[in-house]
């Protein structure tokens, strides 16, 4: 349905029965929220969400999808699918710190990329949420599955191993640092 109308939609279901709770489109390319009744379902504890969505522009989980998914302990799992026949999956550990140390991973991966711009090694944007998806996962914060289309994976060849491992490394620790302060 999105690959019609470039707009995002979201297919709800329920994770225990299998069932098919709701349909929905913003008629917005880039986003899609859950109708006020889903949305309280996701908030409160006995919610068992599966939801997935489409990214028109085949990119990775975004920051607000995953914070959505950290916060709302109702959401089980989410997936994002791309038009070209990618996609990425998340599910939460429920870490109580987890909101926050999503929002600190996101900062430390700003900075890297201001780095490594400066450094005259810029990195393409749209990596940026497919890599702070992978250093959540190696924190512990989300789990994190994905199949990359083709546009993806020739982005993720033009950074080197020890680049992507640096970047992966900077906000690992930017996420261990503020465990432990706080
Ligand atoms: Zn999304």
């Amino acid at each position: 349905m999105g690959r019609r109308t470039g707009f995002e939609h979201l297919l709800c279901y329920c994770g225990e029965t299998g069932n098919e709770l709701v349909r929905h489109s913003d008629r917005a390319p880039d986003r899609v929220g859950l109708p006020k009744r889903h949305l309280m379902q996701a908030k409160s504890r006995g919610g068992r969400l599966v939801i997935h969505h489409n990214h028109p522009q085949d990119m990775s989980l975004s920051l607000v999808d995953i914070l959505h998914l950290v916060s709302r302990p109702g959401m089980m799992e989410l997936f994002a699918h791309g038009h070209d026949g990618s996609w990425y999956w998340a599910e939460s550990h429920r870490r109580r710190d987890g909101h926050d140390m999503v929002l600190h991973g996101a900062n430390a991966l700003v900075k890297a990329y201001r780095q490594l711009a400066t450094r005259g090694s810029p990195l393409r944007e749209e990596l940026a949420p497919h890599l702070l998806n992978l250093a959540l996962d190696y924190s512990g914060i989300i789990m994190y599955k994905f199949q990359l289309g083709q546009s993806m994976i020739t982005s993720v060849a033009s950074v080197s191993e020890d680049r992507k491992n640096w970047l992966l490394d900077c906000v690992k620790e930017a996420i261990r640092k503020e465990r432990q302060i706080s």
